[in-house]
């Protein structure tokens, strides 16, 4: 059963408010929206969606030579990033957005990149796309001191274009020394660009969403689903989403 707050907060994000019968976590065939299965317009910030692209953006472990290759802390990664300039990314940003939040959370979200609000004021989600994302935590009874979030790259890429192989691929020893200080219990992987370089794919999104992952090598399990940017164009998604995050849901208890 829903608590008032989480159904006002289901309201507040335009989601229908379902009744248990419908609410069936993982079992979309009944009650899923018409949703654009094969394609996830990802942006970093609503206005700067990226229609229809399918880059597939390959995953290495290995990172280049100026980027540590192991951190005792999480102090210590979050310096490294903030001192980072393994790639051009780093010379266009304003500033480094290593992540925020509980560095013993249970749960960490990870996104694609900072956008421009992100760059501006050096923490992830903090836009539109992120208000939104804030609101889909609410109804679920998380509040975004409670997870950690970050994103592939630590860098706006210029234009909001996608984050290139190389520099995902650099930027990867951080993202990995940042799960392996968490440990988390449960990954959110939000939009393309994420669960494409977490799982190591390049099938869409709207593919991925309908199972549960391990992060590779891991037994981490990871949760794909829309990126808060396309389900502010895509309103009808929220529902597919909102199976996602009471999926998720269930998983913290
Ligand atoms: N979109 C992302 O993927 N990450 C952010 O930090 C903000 C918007």
């Amino acid at each position: 059963m829903l608590t008032n707050r989480q159904q006002q907060c289901l309201q507040g994000i335009g989601i229908q408010v379902w009744s248990e019968r419908q609410a069936v976590p993982g079992d979309r065939s009944a009650s899923e929206p018409v949703a654009e299965a094969g394609s996830d317009p990802v942006s970093r910030t609503e206005a700067d969606v990226i229609e229809g692209s399918t880059t597939v953006i390959p995953v290495s472990p290995v990172a280049e030579t100026s980027i540590p290759e192991s951190f005792a802390s999480w102090d210590s990664i979050i310096d490294a990033i903030h001192t980072c300039d393994a790639c051009e990314l780093a010379q266009n940003c304003t500033q480094k957005v290593p992540g925020v939040g509980d560095r013993h959370a249970d749960l960490l979200i990870i996104g694609e990149g900072p956008g421009h609000e992100e760059d501006i004021r050096g923490e992830p989600f903090v836009g539109r796309s992120g208000q939104l994302l804030d609101r889909m935590l609410a109804a679920i009874g998380i509040s975004r001191e409670q997870v950690y979030i970050t994103n592939i790259v630590k860098c706006r890429p210029p234009n909001n274009r996608d984050p290139k192989p190389h520099e995902a691929q650099q930027c990867r020893a951080y993202l990995e020394a940042q799960i392996e200080q968490l440990a988390p219990r449960v990954i959110l992987s939000v939009g393309r660009v994420s669960a494409h370089n977490l799982l190591n794919t390049s099938q869409p999104v709207g593919k991925l969403i309908k199972q549960m992952h391990k992060l590779p090598g891991t037994e981490i399990p990871v949760k794909v689903t829309y990126h808060p940017a396309y389900l502010l164009r895509n309103p009808s998604a929220k529902a597919i989403a909102w199976q996602d995050l009471k999926l998720l849901y269930q998983m913290l208890q």
